[in-house]
């Protein structure tokens, strides 16, 4: 090794050093102050320490390490080399893309896009979070054609501002800077957008999907429309609070829009059937109840809930033996018929339940006498239900009974020790 190749290793090796002596630092001989300006210069370590990538990336870069390996690009170089999730990896190389020196073809090294970020970056006085949200900010004025002084003026306030406000509130000052210097810029900005626009719904390692996405204007106008609606609070005329909390609410409208996508006959035909979810469980599961059945995209549920869903429309299961054998499937007799949910809406007019007044099309055909225990598709044991009180139904005690051919509910002995049954009075004020 050059005397000055092994100088700087020996300044990583230093620097790591002394970062893990302080993680074992006895702090109770600070003073308050003490104690708070060595959190804070910490703090400009981590931040500072960072900013490494946007010197490490171009040079990889530089010397075309990551297509020596025959790898799609850095982003999944960098993600091997340090065991980063694909999301993490291309952040820091995006970044190193505009904080970094900038290569060219012939060897000559370009001062970075953002110099001044760059140096304040390095300085630790800026968090990735708010490098973010100004280089997206920046991106979207030079997608503009904006004259190069005046993006470097953006460039200089916003970083004044990042070593003021946190990420957050950095977000609405740098969309007041966007609004004021492209007061007719909408075009950039969809053009940006339409880049940038992403949805993913990945397995998060808990048996949960994690859904992260970012939406373009018009999505996310429908998304609010169509999901604030149907999350909004159930109303308390049946006796129970709705308990969920803002984002359990969100997720189950969430869930009722999914489901009233596959009740539509609108959906596209895969494989010469309607969209449908496939879910299949052993024999011996189908019989206890219990057990974990598979959907046809490999994701587990319990079969406990796959007989619940086995209720509904669209939604079709298979049992099979130890060998992979078909012994029963689903079949439509679970479905009404089209006359039959005219004569349902007829009557019930939407969700059934006390209280409820949900409209037919967010609701599902319930079987009073379950369908997996044998209770027929007919209208006096079906309901019309919304996806929430469904829920109720199944797991929190109430029962539905059939009293001259129209639906009651009885609730749990917890919530009513006399178990009157009620109804819905949006048919018939009874
Ligand atoms: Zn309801």
């Amino acid at each position: 090794m050059t005397t000055l190749a092994s100088q700087v290793s020996a300044q990583a090796d230093a620097a790591l050093a002394a970062v893990s002596s302080l993680a074992a630092a006895d702090l109770s001989v600070l003073d308050e102050g003490q104690l708070l300006g060595l959190i804070r210069t910490m703090e400009k370590v981590r931040r500072s320490a960072e900013s490494f990538d946007n010197v490490a990336i171009p040079e990889l870069e530089a010397r075309a390490v990551p297509a020596r390996y025959v790898l799609r690009g850095t982003s999944q170089f960098v993600a091997g080399l340090l065991n980063l999730a694909p999301g993490e990896s291309s952040i820091r190389v995006r970044h190193a893309r505009e904080l970094g020196v900038r290569v060219q073809l012939s060897g000559e090294r370009l001062e970075p896009l953002l110099p001044v970020l760059a140096a304040t970056r390095a300085g630790g006085l800026v968090s990735a979070r708010q490098a973010a949200v100004i280089i997206r900010c920046l991106g979207k004025l030079r997608a503009s054609s904006l004259a190069v002084d005046e993006l470097a003026k953006a460039e200089a306030f916003l970083v004044e501002q990042a070593e003021l406000f946190d990420a957050a509130t950095l977000a609405g000052i740098a969309k007041q800077l966007l609004d004021t210097l492209l007061p007719d810029g909408t075009l950039a900005d969809e053009q940006w957008q339409q880049r940038h626009r992403f949805l993913s719904c990945v397995p998060n390692g808990e048996g949960m999907h994690r859904l992260t996405a970012d939406l373009d204007s018009e999505t996310a106008a429908l998304a609010h429309a169509v999901l604030h609606s149907l999350a909004a609070p159930k109303p308390a005329a049946d006796g129970e609070r709705d308990e969920r909390t803002a984002g359990q609410r969100m997720h189950d409208a969430f869930r009722s829009v999914l489901k009233l996508a596959l009740r539509s006959a609108e959906l596209p035909r895969t494989a010469g059937v309607p969209a449908t979810v496939l879910i299949t469980m052993t024999a011996e599961q189908f019989e206890t109840g219990t057990g974990l059945a598979t959907t046809s995209f490999g994701q587990k549920l319990s079969v406990d809930q796959a007989l619940r869903m086995a209720d509904q429309a669209s939604i079709t299961w298979v049992v099979h033996n130890s060998k992979g054998g078909v012994l029963n499937y689903g079949t439509t007799q679970r479905c009404a018929t089209e006359k039959q949910t005219l004569a349902l809406i007829a009557r019930d007019q939407g969700c059934a339940f006390p209280g409820c007044t949900d409209p037919p099309e967010w609701t599902e055909k319930h079987h009073v006498v379950p369908w997996s225990a044998g209770g027929q598709t007919d209208l006096d044991n079906l309901s019309l239900l919304c996806d929430f009180h469904h829920d109720r139904i199944d797991r929190h005690g109430w029962r539905v009974t059939m009293l001259d051919g129209v639906p009651w509910f009885i609730p749990p002995a917890w919530l009513d020790p006399a178990q009157a049954p009620r109804r819905n009075h949006r048919v018939s004020p009874r």
